[in-house]
């Protein structure tokens, strides 16, 4: 199926792609796959000081290790472009000049000094801030003369009496009053475009049917109506996506979590959990289904389906299904997801984990079951490829071995018992149910062995099958150990 529909996703590069920003390029992909439309990306760079190409290729990295792709954009081109702003700069300055010689825009003189005070003596009498209008009643005479004597002016859209509706398929029919609209400026002093002037230019120009977005722009959608107004041009119908809040009902900010999907990325959440979860905030593939994949999103998105309520980023929750996620993963799978994590966390090189490569899936498999994101796991197998003599041992590891008076006593014991039957060459794990019986007739109770064996062995409170364990580390490094650990416990 194809249609004429042509969305388009467009970030300014001046900042690492937000999760906000990740959901409208999700959303608006999504759309453009179920129906057969075109999504397009377009850098919003107009901002030169804080954009950096640096962050303009972050975004783009970003969104490809999302799996999202688009049909034109900045590096591939395509009828419209150039598809980053900046590089529109003659476009834009024509369709203002036309503006201006239809009479929808005019020059304003006033001064920064006298828009000061305009604002102080409004604010004093409990008016909203606005221009008054004061250079558009001004004599074209008047105009000219001013221009020719080189003062300098800048652009504002000359907002027509009336009312004006759109359509939002998210929060349903909007309509305003004109004159709730400020003569907002279009052009700056300096002979720059404002962003409320050079999106409308160029979502006219890149055809673009639908405009869905966060909705901090909803303030901005009037200004912008008026203006597809003035060109004559068709109004495209509109989707503002709820903000999503931090657990605290506030706005999402670093002071209740991380706001770049890169920083998800580098935590180690599994990338279609984070799919997943940012197609939450806000939609749903149904009252009960909160597990689904990407390709549930493109064969059900409908923007009509989006709430208006605020969407709560629940960092519980979002770790939950990265769990989720991670446990249904093929072992291979999970353990190549996080082998860069395990080199990062200097445990071992690449090549030490190709080189044992059994004992390496068997690392993995003790802890998919409890990791939650790949970054987890490196402290919690750390111990395993620490030196046996000097490897931490954590407080509650500590306390509950200690808990246990012959601790120490049934360790030693222990370890004599254990060397006879490993030299004899059974193997750890055939040796549960006869150490089970080994701890009932020293008429002990199972975590007054486990508990100092276990802090010994691994220096954590929990962790894997103990029995594993003694597998994964080897009979020469369980003696040292259990012997070491009998040590440092009656220390
Ligand atoms: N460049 C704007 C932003 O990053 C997007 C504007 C829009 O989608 O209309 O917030």
């Amino acid at each position: 199926m194809s249609s004429n529909i042509r969305v388009r996703f467009a970030p300014s590069p001046t900042g690492k792609l937000h999760v906000g920003g990740a959901r409208t390029a999700l959303f608006n992909w999504a759309y453009a796959r179920r129906n057969g439309g075109k999504f397009l990306l377009r850098i919003e760079d107009t901002d030169e000081e804080r954009s950096t190409a640096e962050y303009e290729r972050a975004i783009l990295e970003g969104l490809h290790w999302l799996g999202i792709q688009w049909d034109e954009g900045p590096d591939i081109g395509g009828p419209c472009a150039p598809y980053r702003q900046t590089e529109r700069a003659a476009r834009h300055k024509e369709l203002a000049t036309k503006l201006f010689a239809d009479g929808w825009a005019y020059r304003c003189f006033c001064s920064a000094e006298r828009l000061e005070a305009l604002r102080e003596a409004q604010s004093k009498q409990h008016l909203k801030p606005e221009y008054d209008g004061l250079c558009r009643k001004l004599a074209k005479d008047e105009v000219e003369r001013r221009v020719a004597a080189g003062e300098k002016y800048v652009l504002r859209f000359a907002v027509p009496a009336g009312e004006t509706r759109f359509l939002d398929h998210v929060r349903g029919d909007v309509v305003f009053q004109n004159k709730e609209v400020d003569d907002w400026v279009m052009v700056r002093s300096d002979g720059t475009p404002t962003y409320n002037f050079v999106v409308v230019c160029d979502d006219i120009d890149m055809g673009i049917t639908h405009v869905f977005r966060g909705e901090e722009h909803l303030v901005n959608t009037p200004k912008q109506v008026l203006l597809y107004r003035a060109f004559g041009k068709p109004i495209p119908e509109f989707g503002h996506l709820p903000l999503m809040l931090g657990t605290d009902g506030k706005k999402l900010s670093k002071r209740t979590g991380d706001t770049a999907l890169q920083d998800y990325r580098d935590k180690g959440y599994p990338k279609d959990a984070i799919v997943n979860f940012l197609c939450l905030q806000g939609w749903a593939l149904n009252g009960t289904t909160e597990i689904f994949s990407v390709g549930e999103l493109v064969a059900n998105f409908d923007i009509k389906d989006v709430s208006k309520a605020g969407a709560i980023f629940d960092i519980d929750k979002f770790q939950w299904l990265a769990g989720e996620y991670i446990r249904k993963e093929p072992l291979e799978e999970f353990a190549a997801h996080c082998e860069p994590f395990v080199v990062a966390a200097g445990l071992a090189t690449s090549a030490e984990l190709v080189a044992r490569r059994d004992w390496w899936l068997a690392v993995a498999r003790g802890e998919q079951e409890r990791v939650r994101t790949y970054g987890e796991l490196p402290p919690r197998i750390a111990y395993l490829f620490a030196p046996d003599h000097d490897f931490a041992w954590d407080g509650e590891a500590e306390k509950n071995a200690k808990k246990h008076a012959t601790g120490v006593e049934t360790l030693r014991a222990y370890a004599t018992w254990l060397d006879e039957r490993l030299a004899a060459g059974k193997r750890p794990t055939e040796l549960r149910d006869e150490t089970k019986a080994w701890i009932a007739a020293r008429g002990l109770k199972i975590p007054g062995l486990f508990q100092p064996l276990r802090c010994a062995l691994t220096g954590q409170a929990g962790g894997p099958d103990l029995f594993e364990i003694m597998e994964l580390l080897g009979t020469e490094r369980v003696r040292a150990r259990i012997r070491r650990g009998a040590e440092r416990l009656s220390a």
